[in-house]
């Protein structure tokens, strides 16, 4: 697989306030690029959007297994790219701990990123934890209002999603326009499965989060979290009982 020279691209427009525009041109080149781009492997999707828009290409990571592989790619070549954790203030200890542990083993950092408010000022704000009765709104306001921060002067982002993770995850392309965050959004693990990101962590012994060894398939933070029994769903244990399903990070 041979990306375009990106020498032959025009630099992508930007407003002002650092949101990038969606010119036809921009949009006709993100289709192109990800239906060429759907049966490439992940190294090549990355590949690409490095070449295409680093040094303004980042990723957010929630050091779950599909982060940790996309991690350990990017440290083999290309390293230096700017990575972040949404840091809500509810993350397990056994999920921060992995920031160091990848610090450690591939001398990259992950940046935190916060709310404004600290966990105590915004309960103390709301007259107690938010996620207990409003999710949707916790959620917005300490991981979609950060990312919306964090992204401003970007040109693209990687996600870690898989299209068979959800109905939603199915209709992911590789490459697409974010219309709610305003900047390309690349899921280089889009197609492949559960099986072939464990099997890439175990071949390369990628480090991932002890709680997945006790059914914790799926991890946020810690008030939304449960591990999952035997034939549930890998999501089942995010927001139970509550009809949310996302963080609304990756819906439209
Ligand atoms: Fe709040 Fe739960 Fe969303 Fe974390 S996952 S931001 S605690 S609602």
């Amino acid at each position: 697989f041979s990306p375009d020279p990106p020498a032959v691209r025009p630099t992508p427009q930007q407003t002002d306030d650092g949101r990038l525009v969606l010119t036809p041109e921009l949009s006709a080149e993100i289709a192109q690029a990800s239906a060429e781009l759907e049966t490439a492997t992940p190294q090549e999707i990355l590949r690409w959007s490095i070449a295409r828009f680093a040094p303004k290409f980042t990723m957010a990571t929630a050091f779950g297994p599909e982060g940790m592989v996309i991690l350990h790619m990017l440290s083999e070549f290309a390293p230096e790219t700017p990575i972040f954790n949404l840091d809500t203030g509810y993350q397990f200890p056994e999920t921060l701990a992995l920031r160091d542990e990848v610090a450690r083993r591939y001398g990259m950092e992950v940046e935190l990123k916060r709310a404004t408010l600290s966990v105590e000022e915004y309960e103390a704000q709301n007259g107690g934890p938010v996620y207990r009765h409003s999710p949707d709104r916790c959620c917005h306001n300490r991981k979609v209002e950060v990312l919306e921060k964090a992204v401003l002067g970007q040109h693209a982002w990687a996600s870690a999603i898989r299209r068979d993770q959800s109905p939603d995850r199915a209709k992911a392309p590789i490459v697409g326009w974010d219309k709610k965050f305003g900047l390309v959004k690349v899921s280089p693990l889009a197609n492949w499965t559960k099986k072939q990101v464990w099997t890439h962590i175990t071949e390369h012994n990628v480090p991932y989060n002890p709680l997945h060894d006790n059914g914790y398939t799926s991890i946020g933070c810690w008030p939304c979290t449960r591990a999952v029994g035997v034939g549930e769903d890998e999501r089942a244990g995010r927001w139970s009982g509550f009809a949310k399903t996302e963080c609304g990070l990756h819906s439209q």
